[in-house]
């Protein structure tokens, strides 16, 4: 009878795990909600939890009445369901959400267009 119970263990330890992904703070498998401001932009960095995208915006100057472009730097939130898919150069969409650390108060919602492409 032992050695029979030893044996069901050993063949459920050799299960494989659940495939997806156990990210808490994923919008599509966690419970992290997504709202407010939506932006598009350019992977520049890539960590394993999060990446750094840069995004391209006109400001209008009053003072010599022109336009002039300004590039600004988000932080956002990489979850592990997309970790394979995205990468450095690739423009995509990120969202606002709670903040998830000091600095990253957004998370990566989908690939627009990978690096090669135009
Ligand atoms: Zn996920």
């Amino acid at each position: 009878m032992k050695k029979k119970n030893n044996e069901k263990k050993q063949k459920e330890e050799s299960k494989p795990a659940v495939a997806g992904c156990n990210d808490s703070k994923c919008y599509i498998h966690g419970k992290l909600s997504v709202r407010g401001r939506v932006f598009e932009g350019r992977v520049t960095k890539k960590f394993p939890t999060r990446i750094a995208i840069e995004l391209e915006r006109m400001i209008y100057s009053r003072k010599y009445e022109r336009y002039y472009k300004s590039k600004t730097k988000i932080h956002a939130h990489l979850p592990k369901c997309m970790e394979n898919e995205i990468n450095i150069g690739d423009l995509i969409r990120i969202q606002e959400t709670r903040p998830l650390s000091k600095i990253v108060h957004f998370t990566v919602i989908k690939k627009i267009k990978s690096a090669g492409e135009k």
